[in-house]
């Protein structure tokens, strides 16, 4: 039987809901493997927290200003984790010696540049954070192709596609027809345009499936989660968009599927908790145990299929028509997306103001090359701008 090597995980975006989640499977496995690196964007008493369980050799604040905090607090506790602070340590901790495996799960554009650097340094790249696809999804595609960089997504819809396929090639020649991305619908499936202007922060978090962190909580329930997934299914599987569709399934027990020349679909079914994915992406090809139970599915009962409501959920087809239009668009739809979402959470737009800012910073910033990671970035901070300045004529329209 294949046996595994011993793997040195980073966990980036460590204290999040996906970072946890992977440490809880890490931690149930401490003969094959343990964290080695762990990192947060600024909960520095969370980071100490898990260093105090998990034991790193390192431990990185984003925050820069956050350094000594966290230097104090590791010693105060008695650890021996290295301090470190700042993007740049991020990104060379997840290329160093340090680690085997790199779980991508920081949140937002903030990701790319950790996620670029585990693919040029070979390390297999388990991979939670889709903004780095939908931003530069050509780019970290080649230089992980090039490095031998091994990618399992850990996006539960792309991983169950990864499963049915057991790699990642959806091409005619392997025999696929199209693959099948599921959507929960979130919390305000089946509601009208006019339902969806009122809704609140707190409804929106809300979803009635997943608990996840607020940014892609918003994303679900406005549909550019699907939309971000699509272009992110785009990349790893190198698959056309005439090729991938998108359902509502509202059960989130089918994590997504794949229609082969056949006729075959095979699907991938499981109770939504995301250590089903991050096992998959730690053990592959063998399989570990997540902690999570199987599908009852006498208890279950029922699974249901409809078609996404386009028109009352218009982020989709923004994130659609910018993947088709290609170059610097699905940049500057993450990033525009990125402000609305904190602009709306933050109570400073309503719900249906986030694809109106999307759609504003579409049309502003259409100039730029897609060629390299700084024109990419370039266009990111343009699209954060014109965002921003769609914001402000909303709310003071
Ligand atoms: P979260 O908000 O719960 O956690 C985000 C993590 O990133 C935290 O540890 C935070 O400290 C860290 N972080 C934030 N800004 C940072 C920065 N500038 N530098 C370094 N670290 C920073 O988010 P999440 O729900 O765990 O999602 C993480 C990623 O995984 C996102 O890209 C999301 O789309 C993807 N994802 C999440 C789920 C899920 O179930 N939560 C499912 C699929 C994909
Ligand atoms: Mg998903």
């Amino acid at each position: 039987m294949h046996q595994q090597h011993y793997q040195r995980v980073a966990v980036l975006g460590a204290t999040g809901s996906i970072g946890t989640s992977a440490l809880d499977v890490i931690a149930r496995h401490r003969q094959q493997m343990r964290a080695s690196v762990l990192v947060a964007g600024s909960n520095v008493r969370g980071l100490i927290a898990l260093c105090a369980s998990h034991r790193p050799d390192h431990a990185v604040i984003a925050n820069p200003s956050q350094y000594a905090d966290l230097r104090d607090g590791l010693a105060a506790a008695g650890l021996d984790t290295q301090a470190h602070a700042g993007e740049a340590a991020i990104a060379a901790l997840a290329a160093s010696d340090s680690c085997d495996t790199v779980v991508a799960a920081i949140v937002g554009a903030a990701g790319l540049a950790s996620t670029l650097a585990a693919a040029r340094a070979g390390k297999r790249l388990l991979l939670a954070n889709k903004e780095s696809l939908v931003i530069a999804g050509h780019l970290v595609m080649a230089a992980a192709q090039q490095a031998g960089c091994e990618i399992i997504p850990i996006d539960s819809e792309h991983n169950a596609i990864f499963q049915c396929l057991r790699s990642r090639d959806a091409s005619p020649e392997a025999g696929v027809r199209k693959i099948i991305l599921t959507a929960s619908g979130g919390p305000f499936r089946g509601w009208s345009a006019a339902q969806l202007a009122d809704v609140t922060p707190a409804q929106a978090v809300a979803h009635p499936k997943w608990r996840m962190g607020p940014k892609i909580s918003v994303d679900s329930a406005s549909l550019m989660n699907k939309g971000l997934e699509v272009i992110e299914a785009h990349h790893l599987f190198n698959i056309p968009s005439s090729r991938i569709e998108v359902v509502v399934h509202r059960q989130s027990l089918v994590h997504s599927l794949v229609e082969f020349i056949d006729g075959s679909l095979l699907a991938q079914l499981g109770l939504p908790d995301m250590r089903t994915s991050l096992a998959v992406g730690l053990g592959w090809p063998q399989r570990i145990d997540s902690g999570v139970s199987g599908l009852d599915l006498l208890t279950q009962g029922q699974l249901d299929f409809e078609a996404p409501d386009r028109k009352a959920f218009p982020c989709l087809d923004l994130a659609w028509q910018a993947m088709e239009d290609g170059g610097i668009a699905p940049a500057v739809l993450n990033a525009a997306n990125e402000i609305a979402v904190s602009a709306f959470l933050g109570g400073n737009i309503g719900f249906a103001g986030i694809p109106v800012v999307v759609e504003q910073a579409l049309a502003a910033v259409t100039d730029g090359q897609a060629d390299s990671i700084e024109a990419l970035l370039d266009a990111d901070l343009r699209a954060r701008q014109a965002a921003s300045s769609a914001i402000s004529s909303l709310s003071n329209g």
